[in-house]
């Protein structure tokens, strides 16, 4: 796939192979790695792990800020390099490094803290007798493997909480955009970091590979595969944790400030073409204010410009302009109504940004991930049908409901079955690193981001228990005598019971 004329038709298990540039020509040649890679790679990283798990939390920061300076004086080669891989425009390519950068940033304040040692208080009377103490260990190597629609943002947003942590990694990018990833990692060598970050190229064959291989799997991509890699995983016991796809509802109720939901509508749905697991993709508008908001959001997406220098450019692959195509195809043949758009535009693999009216849940368009630039956008009676249609739906990733009333926006949010809900916002939560980001139902397992969650979830825990006082024997040991019977059954008032008749 994405190969041009002389070069094999995806990552060959043998050879080099071409990356593809949607606007068309070769954005750059990709090496394959075989299984035996993985093993080998691994077998490294597991040696180097070792030594960066003993650095000092602090230590292991400087090397991230180190990598972020690295980044951002490398911020237009890796941004051309996002942008010729995947088709995105300019202004999305470059937002990538900014938010890993504010990423590395955020996680540098919290993982000291997030790595100490807990002391939790006893759980009772019984555990008086003990000091306790929590730790936070590091699971190994981490195998990231990310889709292309954000090739390198969408890697690394990973790689840092794991290195930070104190895993070594192993990152898989999709076959279609491995570029980026590939240079990061050399980036992560040319400022001398210890050997913990190794990237390893190839199609299915290879991510299989990882996850046959490593300590904890960190996938982000299709339900489809999430699910594969998540029953691959059960099989070893290894940690793994999804990010899956998306159908995300916008709710517009009747209050909303319609020009602001318009437009967060538009960039919603149609940034990076549509291409984001947490695109709007679904849209339900209170009848009271369904045709002035329509006449909105059409205006607002004539307004678009595409092109790689625009607002919106091209889809990534052939497969998903032929996806979008059909699901809007389906949709028409059903009784919708194209706005704007409803085309590909012939220039490289462009659809044009589309509105669609007069959809329902009979529709593709309304039950599976469309992954494009298209905003169908459903006439509701209430508030009711909004929330009951937007639960109707396979997938749990995460939804927005738009009016002026927080007290409401609150009351509706608690009925959606999602992840995280964004009041009069699209998104948002994503870019706010301190909440967590987790997919429900078919959306995947685990979660991202979370402040010190996102660090401790590459940790497995290792609880010490040490005694205050050090007796010749503990009293609930052997022997059992009529003396300690008593006392148990003393206990059992006194310590577990609760409430006045069980004390008497
Ligand atoms: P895929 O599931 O096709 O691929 C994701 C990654 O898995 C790629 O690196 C792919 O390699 C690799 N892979 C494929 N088969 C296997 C296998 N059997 N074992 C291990 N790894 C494998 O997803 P896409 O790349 O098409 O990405 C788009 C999807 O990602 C959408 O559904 C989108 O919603 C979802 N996504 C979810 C996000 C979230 O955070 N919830 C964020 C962004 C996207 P290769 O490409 O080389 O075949």
């Amino acid at each position: 796939m994405f190969i041009t004329d002389t070069a094999p038709a995806t990552a060959s298990p043998t050879g080099p192979w071409r990356v593809r540039d949607p606007y068309g020509g070769v954005a750059g040649v990709a090496r394959t790695d075989g299984p035996a890679d993985v093993a080998r790679k691994v077998h490294d990283l597991r040696a180097a792990q070792t030594h960066w798990a003993r650095l000092p939390a602090r230590e292991r920061v400087r090397w991230l800020d180190r990598f972020r300076d690295w980044m951002l004086d490398h911020r237009a080669l890796l941004g051309e390099s996002v942008q010729r891989e995947s088709g995105k425009v300019t202004h999305e390519a470059w937002s990538e490094i900014i938010v890993v950068a504010d990423l590395i940033n955020h996680l540098g304040r919290v993982a000291p803290a997030a790595l100490r040692d807990d002391t939790p208080a006893p759980h009772g009377l019984l555990g008086l007798s003990k000091r306790l103490r929590v730790q936070q260990v590091p699971v190994g190597v981490v195998g990231v493997i990310s889709p292309w629609n954000f090739p390198l943002a969408l890697a690394l947003v990973d790689v840092v909480p794991a290195l930070l942590a104190g895993c070594a990694v192993l990152v898989k990018p999709s076959e279609v955009t491995p570029l980026s990833v590939m240079r990061a990692v050399e980036g992560w060598r040319e400022i001398g970091a210890p050997p913990v970050l190794v990237c390893v190229l190839g199609g299915a064959g290879v991510g299989a590979a990882v996850v046959d291989t490593v300590d904890f799997v960190q996938f982000t991509g299709s339900t489809t595969t999430g699910r594969a890699v998540a029953v691959r995983a059960a099989e070893r016991l290894v940690p793994c944790s999804t990010e899956l796809g998306g159908k995300d509802p916008m709710i517009v109720l009747d209050d909303a400030h319609l020009a602001r939901a318009a437009r967060g509508a538009a960039w919603g749905g149609l940034s990076n073409n549509g291409q984001a697991c947490v695109a709007v993709e679904r849209v339900y508008v209170e009848a009271a204010v369904h045709d002035e908001f329509v006449d909105r959001l059409v205006a607002e997406v004539r307004r678009l410009r595409q092109g790689p220098d625009g607002d919106v450019s091209t889809m990534t692959t052939p497969e998903q302009l032929a996806r979008v195509q059909r699901h809007v195809e389906d949709a028409v043949a059903r009784g919708a109504r194209v706005l704007v758009g409803g085309r590909p535009t012939g220039r490289g693999l462009e659809f044009a940004p589309t509105v669609l009216v007069d959809v329902d849940h009979s529709m593709t368009i309304m039950r599976e991930e469309t992954f494009g630039p298209v905003l169908p956008v459903a006439r509701v009676a209430d508030e009711d049908e909004a929330v009951a249609l937007a639960n109707d739906s396979a997938f749990g990733l995460s939804a927005s409901v738009w009016t002026a009333d927080r007290s409401r926006a609150r009351a509706v949010a608690e009925r959606l079955e999602v992840g995280a809900v964004n009041h009069n916002d699209v998104m948002a939560n994503l870019l706010s690193f301190a909440v967590p980001q987790a997919g429900w139902k078919e959306s995947g397992l685990g979660t991202r981001f979370g402040g010190a969650a996102a660090v401790r979830k590459f940790c497995r825990t290792r609880a010490l228990t040490e005694p205050r006082v050090v007796l010749g024997r503990e009293p609930n040991w052997f022997p059992y005598t009529r003396l300690r019977s008593t006392a148990l059954r003393i206990l059992l008032r006194v310590a577990v019971g609760r409430g006045l008749r069980r004390w008497r």
